[in-house]
């Protein structure tokens, strides 16, 4: 079932702005800069800098000039959607996978995406005696590692659990779903 509720919308269309950490440089308080992998975007090196815990904003008073102009000219960067359709890919095919695509290319909104304690997010966030099909090799992914990721995904119909074993050879993703209204 494809979500046609978002006409016009796309990967193309949904791009979103780069975003960077906020450093200031030690010893010159009050201006903040846009942290790339080393250093500023203005050219101020890593090793000088103290790194802040919120993001660079472009408008902001205290934001150094140079990079706010760089922070704006920066590439774009994939959507939630699109960053989640990449891993989706590598899970088992099947019904579930290729309805959770089609769901992903057409918008349906990421109501969660979090990394965590195994146990916690099985407790707490998948909703696993919701699910309708899946059900058991998604119980089985959390129970198989100490820490885990895992996404949530509805549609019109559908909650789709996406059950992510670790960023290295955790293996490929472990797709469920369940009823939105059961
Ligand atoms: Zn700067």
């Amino acid at each position: 079932m494809i979500d046609e509720r978002n006409d016009g919308w796309s990967f193309a269309t949904a791009r979103v702005a780069a975003r960077f950490g906020a450093c200031e440089v030690r010893g010159a308080p009050g201006v903040e800069h846009a942290g790339g992998g080393r250093g500023t975007l203005c050219g101020i090196a890593a090793r000088c800098l103290t790194c802040r815990l919120h993001l660079f904003e472009p408008d902001a008073l205290q934001s150094c000039r140079r990079c706010r102009r760089a922070a704006k000219d920066a590439p774009t960067e994939p959507c939630v959607q699109e960053r989640l359709h990449g891993r989706v890919r590598a899970a088992a095919g099947g019904r579930i996978r290729e309805e959770l695509l089609a769901a992903l290319r057409g918008g349906a909104p990421v109501r969660l995406w979090i990394n965590g304690p195994s146990a916690d997010l099985a407790g707490f966030h998948a909703r696993l005696d919701e699910l309708t099909e899946g059900a058991g090799p998604a119980a089985e992914a959390f129970a198989a590692a100490a820490a885990i990721g895992m996404a949530v995904v509805e549609d019109d119909r559908w909650r789709f659990l996406v059950v992510l074993p670790g960023s290295g050879d955790g293996g490929p993703p472990v797709l469920a779903r369940g009823l939105r209204d059961p």
